[in-house]
């Protein structure tokens, strides 16, 4: 084995640098040059059926076939122009990856001819072969059926592999009755329930505001190895993480890699795939290393959520297949080294009004500050509220590893604002009376008309907190590098649009009792920022004081995923979701064991991993080289010498193997007892607290023999290959 390990050394060591395919022309040239626009649909189809279609994308009226018809024949003359053969509906099931299934644009006719082909009918709908998608008990395979659906708010794309192209076309995924089976579903009814309700609060404020949408912009973290190292860790290749590794001499203690020059190597690859992911319209925009090494980041300018969403997949997926070219694995795995900082996904999220105004962001005219303080308000909180809805939706194997470990935030949902903004909700909070009469003076008296010059330059930064005001946006940090953003989206919207709805009746009962509106705003704020205020925090997140504290405080700390995914089916929530129309009882009951037998399945992959490499790879050479010793020390005592030392070293080696062998039984064992529980929870909790501690155990020994065993011998890349990419 170790031969293989020196064989992918020698290989990144002859490896020569693979250039970027730069298009000879300036970015605004090729931009979005693989995207059926807007513009690329205007000037294919006819002017009524394109009116239709911008009137589906903004206030979501239906598209009849005709309307269908029209935009399959303009998106098929575009796409054949640019030289694509296959179309393909594209989804995002829960398995987490992205979906597709392609179809050839060519139908035979007569004999010995063929014509390209594209009608209304498959560009709207498609029953993909779905029986082997997650669907937690909703099909039974015999009724294996499942929808795919056009979603025109998300812009058909070119994927180009080399010199074949195909038109992805983003569709929903649900069942043949109809439930959501995907992310895109249940996040576009949110935006929905969103929309209704934050319009309505507008309202008071503005009434052009007809319409409101939620924005994000996802910072993606991620690692990168060599493609021949990663294919010498079966750990990597099988559960995305490594299982076993002794941390390097040389972490990240020395902090010189956050923002320090990128690598060659890895520069390449950034301006590869960030040139094919803007051809398709991703505005990537910054790229940087992270603190760990061989991490890094890449971030695009915000768009809207369910675009964001979408080019976020997009570019997981691009960038795993632009590595491939650059014999680089992209790791996603939110922690694939212990001991260095794990990954995350940035989710910074505000909400849009039609007439552009971003509702997150304090504006210089102390009158409108006021429709920032209540959008503000209510967010913080609907955290607040929701607090374990949030958790819940950023659970995943994975992810457990990551939060509360090595500088990430802890499962604790707690939302820092900044001093300012502290200093403006105590101020609000002190403030029992309110005379709106005076004007402006009211806005002044709150503090808020201080906001707009003391945000620009507040550089109040908390990298501690899961949930944190950073300017104009909130950015939800807790949210899992390899996950989908759709989850945690779709309940921040839908737990943001509960809260404005019920401001909305709070603030109409006082106006009823002929209550002034502002002040009835002002008073009904007042009473939010009182009633939540124990979800704000603004200290180190990552301490154990903040542990001790947010107890006291009855804040939920659920550090498991088993656990932490009961809080989507409480009474309470299924009531949001069935009551916002996100998602019905079904549905959730469905995705909650869907999410159980995910995490199962992860820990029992890694389960086997570990026994595995613990029994074939570790132990074998570690026998092999204490059996050396023995030699030696045989030797050793033919001519008369002592050896002392190396007899304990024969006996460490000895303890180490004899509990790994112990454990690996041991684990084997509640594998085995698991597997018998039936019940998704329950087995799931077995997996959680009866397998997995075996990890660390076995872990602890492998680790000591990776320190005694002769480097010649050792069978897996060791950290300090994987971590420094050259
Ligand atoms: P950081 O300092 O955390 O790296 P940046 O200023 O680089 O923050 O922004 C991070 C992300 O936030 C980017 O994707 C950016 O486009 C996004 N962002 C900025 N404004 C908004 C907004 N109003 N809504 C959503 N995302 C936003
Ligand atoms: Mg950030």
């Amino acid at each position: 084995m170790a031969h293989l390990r020196f064989k992918a050394l020698d290989i990144v060591n002859s490896r020569t640098p693979v250039y970027p395919n730069h298009p000879s022309m300036k970015v605004s040239e090729y931009y979005a040059n693989n995207v059926y626009t807007v513009e690329a649909m205007r000037s294919t189809i006819a002017a009524d059926s394109f009116k239709k279609v911008m009137n589906a994308i903004d206030k979501g009226e239906k598209i009849d076939s005709e309307v269908a018809e029209a935009v399959a024949a303009g998106m098929k003359t575009w796409a054949i122009a640019k030289g694509c053969t296959h179309y393909t509906h594209w989804f995002q099931p829960l398995t987490g990856l992205t979906a597709e299934k392609h179809d050839s644009f060519y139908e035979p006719f007569d004999e010995g001819r063929a014509i390209e082909k594209f009608k209304g009918s498959a560009l709207v709908q498609q029953e993909p072969d779905a029986s082997s998608f997650p669907n937690g008990g909703i099909r039974s395979t015999f009724e294996a059926r499942g929808y795919t659906a056009w979603d025109p708010s998300s812009p058909a794309f070119i994927l180009e592999n080399g010199p074949t192209k195909t038109l992805c076309i983003p569709t929903i995924f649900v069942s043949y009755t109809g439930e959501a089976l995907d992310y895109k579903a249940p996040l576009l009814k949110s935006l929905v329930y969103l929309d209704k309700a934050a319009t309505a609060v507008c309202q008071y404020f503005d009434t052009d505001v007809t319409k409101v949408h939620a924005t994000l912009g996802i910072e993606q973290e991620y690692f990168l190895v060599d493609r021949a190292l990663y294919y010498a860790r079966p750990d990597l290749v099988m559960a995305g993480r490594s299982v076993f590794g002794h941390i390097p001499a040389r972490g990240q203690q020395l902090e010189d890699h956050y923002f320090g020059s990128i690598p060659p190597r890895v520069h390449n690859f950034m301006a590869d795939f960030e040139i094919e992911l803007l051809k398709l319209g991703v505005p990537v925009k910054t790229r940087h290393n992270e603190v760990a090494p061989s991490q890094f980041e890449v971030a695009p300018i915000f768009e809207e959520i369910n675009l964001a969403v979408d080019h976020n997949a997009l570019m997981m997926d691009v960038m795993d297949k632009v590595g491939e070219k650059h014999g680089l694995k992209v790791l996603f795995h939110e922690k694939p080294f212990a001991g260095v900082n794990g990954s995350g996904k940035h989710n910074n999220w505000a909400i849009a009004t039609n007439t552009g105004k971003n509702l997150m962001g304090p504006s210089s005219r102390p009158k409108e500050n006021l429709i920032f303080l209540t959008f503000f308000v209510n967010v913080i909180k609907a955290v607040h509220d929701h607090a374990d809805l949030l958790r819940a939706s950023i659970a995943s194997a994975a992810n457990d590893h990551r939060l509360g470990a090595n500088e990430a935030p802890p499962a604790i949902m707690s939302v820092f604002v900044g001093s300012q903004m502290t200093a403006v909700l105590e101020e609000l909070e002190k403030n029992a009376k309110v005379k709106v009469d005076k004007g402006d003076n009211v806005y002044m008296k709150l503090g808020i008309s201080k906001i707009p010059a003391i945000i620009m330059d507040n550089t109040d930064r908390n990298r501690t907190s899961p949930f944190a005001f950073t300017g104009n946006k909130f950015e939800f940090r807790a949210v899992g590098s390899s996950a989908n953003s759709a989850n945690a989206m779709t309940v921040l919207n839908m737990i943001v649009a509960e809260t404005l709805a019920q401001f909305k009746k709070d603030v109409d009962k006082q106006i009823d009792k002929n209550v002034k509106k502002e002040v009835a705003i002002i008073n009904v704020l007042r009473d939010y920022t009182i009633a939540s205020k124990k979800i704000r925090f603004e200290g180190n997140g990552y301490s154990d004081e903040w542990k001790n504290e947010a107890a006291k405080r009855g804040l939920s700390n659920e550090p498991t995923t088993p656990r932490a995914l009961d809080f989507y089916v409480t009474k309470s929530a299924l009531e949001i979701f069935e009551k916002s129309g996100v998602m019905s009882e079904r549905e959730l009951h469905a995705r909650h064991e869907i999410m159980l037998e995910n995490y199962l399945k992860k820990i029992q992959i890694e389960s086997r991993v570990v026994a595995d490499l613990a029994m074939n790879h570790i132990v074998p050479t570690a026998t092999k080289y204490q059996n050396l010793l023995i030699q030696n020390v045989k030797g050793l005592k033919d001519i008369g010498l002592e050896s002392k030392e190396t007899i304990d070293t024969i006996k460490e080696i000895n303890k180490h193997i004899g509990s790994i062998i112990k454990d690996v039984d041991d684990m084997t064992e509640e594998r085995k007892k698991a597997n018998a529980i039936d019940e998704g929870r329950e087995k799931a909790i077995a997996y959680c607290d009866k397998v997995k501690p075996y990890f660390d155990k076995i872990r602890y020994a492998v680790d000591k023999l990776e320190m005694i065993v002769d480097d010649e011998d050792w069978p897996l890349p060791k950290f300090r290959e994987l971590l420094f990419v050259r």
